[in-house]
């Protein structure tokens, strides 16, 4: 018997019964876990398709497929963290505005009671007052950022906080050390042709989906775990739009030529090493995904994200 909480197996009970909690796992309050999962079922901050307010439900009921081991890397997380479903921050959907404030409350009190968070949205919007509760229990965080986006933008319709603000806004709060800030999938069309400057000149690291292109980003991520070092709170933001939508075609602002799913892969994978704090995966939204594909990638990406923090034992 593992001292841990593990996923129902479904070999126990079949994967399409029992109750949707992320993974299967038990759903408890955060105290005395390792690793909170937190819903955060929020769209009013997107700026084109909505719908990933269903987000946290579609991934929750995706993930019966996952199973506790990763075969490629060997991690246990369920053996490694004591980890549970803490279920779904409770917002105004009326207002974004005092949604993002009772995210920021919601992430204090998770983080007072010690867990590490993984979170599951939900639009962008979300990251920023997940980012403001870290920071104030870690300091200044480095980030990994993943995203056809740069969601760098001032304003979007005369409002500073957005899905395509955060992390504008997250710089200049001083919640972000840019210089220990990586963007990777940024592509397509914007509203100015020097839209990825602004971060360039801050310090951040962008790198396009064309530098990305036809190659492993393993590289990639061992100058990434050089430049930001072991012991640096690390934050890890995985918008899945990031990803092609030949592979993740249930989100709300799809671009052409994104990432594979083994790039994405790569990424979270490569994150292992590094202290991160939390984590999260947004932007799904399962209107748009008719095959469920979306969602069971999401699913699967957060399961890799268990893997990658710190202390997760290998076979
Ligand atoms: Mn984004
Ligand atoms: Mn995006």
């Amino acid at each position: 018997m593992s001292e841990f909480n593990q996923p129902l197996s479904g070999n126990e009970m079949p994967r399409f019964g029992g109750i949707a909690s992320l993974f299967r796992l038990p759903v408890q309050a955060p105290n005395d876990l390792d690793v909170a999962i937190v819903g955060v079922p929020l769209d009013c901050g997107t700026s084109n398709r909505a719908g990933s307010r269903y987000g946290p439900r579609q991934i929750r009921a995706e993930s019966v497929l996952v199973r506790p081991y990763g075969m490629a890397t060997g991690a246990a997380p369920f053996d490694s963290f004591q980890i549970a479903d803490t279920g779904d921050v409770a917002l105004n959907t009326y207002n974004l505005e005092k949604s993002v404030a009772l995210i920021e409350t919601h992430f204090d009190s998770v983080l007072a009671a010690g867990p590490k968070t993984l979170a599951m949205g939900g639009d962008h919007t979300i990251t920023l007052p997940i980012l403001r509760a870290q920071a104030k229990k870690h300091g200044p965080l480095a980030v990994i950022h993943v995203d056809a986006h740069a969601d760098m933008n001032d304003h979007m319709f005369g409002e500073p906080v957005t899905h395509g603000t955060i992390f504008r806004r997250a710089i200049e709060e001083g919640l972000i050390e840019p210089t220990a800030m990586v963007q990777i999938g940024l592509r397509a069309t914007g509203y100015a042709a020097d839209d990825f400057d602004w971060a360039r000149q801050r310090g951040v690291r962008v790198v396009t989906a064309e530098e990305c292109w036809y190659q492993s980003l393993a590289p990639l991520l061992r100058e990434v775990r050089e430049q930001i070092g072991p012991k640096r709170p690390t934050y890890l933001s995985f918008d899945i739009d990031g990803l092609d939508p030949s592979v993740a075609p249930g989100t709300g602002t799809p671009e052409p030529a994104g990432l594979t799913a083994s790039q994405g892969l790569e990424v979270i994978r490569g994150a292992y090493g590094l202290n991160l704090v939390g984590a999260d995966l947004v932007e799904v939204s399962p209107p748009y995904d008719t095959t469920g594909n979306t969602a069971l990638l999401a699913a699967n990406l957060l399961f890799e994200m268990l893997c990658s923090f710190p202390g997760c034992k290998r076979r």
